[in-house]
């Protein structure tokens, strides 16, 4: 297959290009587009062929649901059950933008598009290509991130095209992407909603609106043995998957930051001279600390937004080299830093060596 690329205007995107996308949703297939979190991949929510063929080209288990993607309040309706109170009020503080929500699905959400499960996840993200697409397709849009399934997701049009070329009708290229990390999944099913993964929005901003929230223990977890060896069922079921790795062994470091460089240092001189090829994931502050064959800066310490935005880019850039090992510092997981660590947490396969 073809895959058409158009670059859009994010501040005025072209009605051409978006009633072109939404020509090829309607029929079934599938374009790529850009969110304020990351690239997705969308196809017709309400078309069991459609989520098929969103599986396939990711190589995504068919038991990951997708999130569902509308563009105004109303079309929530027909998707679910009921609309919890707390739904409501969270809708109005932060829609559109990078939060979704799981409610009671109606029968009009097929089990293709949900996992087999009887919820569903939906957001209404806060960009102009995005929310122009879903109108002008005129249906739901269900949309994973638009990268292979495993790999780091994708935060340019450039990665898209890496993973998912000849494979989908159309990516439309808006840019770098704004947040760089995913939305926050917030589970409305329980009377004290839980955070399923984190986000931009926060466990405080949320906890500002509706009180007190619960986190699944999956999101916080530093070690296979606090997710029970393993075993433990995530509410999220992507959650249980590797997850956004780059090729190489990734290990993670985390203490105090003097002994953390001091300690990414020593491994570094040890893994060179057993022959391996080092990458270093720093920041703007430590980057000048390391000799390595390929040192990185994340972003800057003083500013989280920065480390999210920069991080699958970081993540997929190594995969262009030929770094056997990389080995990385850790953040304070306050705020979005909590979204930040879950990531490379799981992009490291729970390696993480803790320094004095
Ligand atoms: P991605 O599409 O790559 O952003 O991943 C979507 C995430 O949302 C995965 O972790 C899914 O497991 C999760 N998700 C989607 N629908 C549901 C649902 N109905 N219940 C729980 N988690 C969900
Ligand atoms: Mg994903």
């Amino acid at each position: 297959m073809n895959t058409v690329i158009r670059t859009v205007n994010i501040d005025a995107p072209e009605k051409e290009y978006l009633r072109e996308a939404g020509e090829i949703l309607r029929k079934g297939g599938l374009v790529a587009f850009p969110t304020e979190t990351v690239y997705g991949l969308g196809g017709n929510a309400l078309d069991e062929d459609a989520a098929k063929k969103i599986y396939g080209a990711k190589g995504r288990p068919s038991d990951n649901p997708l999130i569902v993607h509308i563009q105004e309040e109303s079309e929530l309706i027909s998707l679910v059950k009921t609309i919890p109170p707390k739904a409501k009020k969270m809708m109005e503080a932060f829609w559109p933008g990078p939060l979704t929500m799981i409610f009671e699905k109606s029968d009009k959400v097929p089990h293709g598009t949900t996992g087999g499960l009887e919820t569903v996840a939906v957001r209404m993200p806060n960009h102009p290509v995005a929310l122009g697409m879903i109108k002008s397709a005129g249906v739901p849009i269900a949309a994973p991130s638009a990268n292979t399934s495993g790999r780091p997701s994708p935060t340019l049009a450039q990665h898209v095209e890496e993973d998912l070329s000849g494979k989908i009708e159309m990516i439309l290229d808006g840019g770098a992407v704004g947040i760089g990390i995913e939305s926050t999944i917030l589970d409305m099913t329980q009377e004290t909603p839980m955070i399923l993964r984190p986000g931009y929005i926060t466990k405080g901003m949320i906890e500002n609106i509706i009180g007190k929230v619960e986190v699944d223990k999956v999101v916080v977890a530093k070690s296979v043995a606090e997710i029970d060896g393993g075993n433990y069922k995530p509410k999220a079921p992507g959650m249980k998957y590797k997850h956004y790795a780059p090729k190489a062994d990734l290990i993670m470091f985390e203490g105090q930051i003097d002994r953390v460089t001091d300690a990414i240092k020593a491994m570094a001189k040890e893994k060179i001279s057993s022959g391996y090829k080092v990458g270093i994931i720093a920041t703007e502050e430590t980057k000048a600390r390391y000799n390595a064959d390929m040192v990185v800066s994340i972003g800057t310490r003083t500013s989280e937004e920065t480390i999210a935005q920069g991080l699958y880019k970081v993540l997929r850039d190594f995969d262009e080299t030929d770094v056997d090992v990389i080995l990385g510092e850790t953040f304070y997981e306050d705020e979005l830093g909590c979204a930040i660590m879950n990531r490379l947490i799981k992009a490291a396969g729970y390696k993480l060596v803790q320094v004095g």
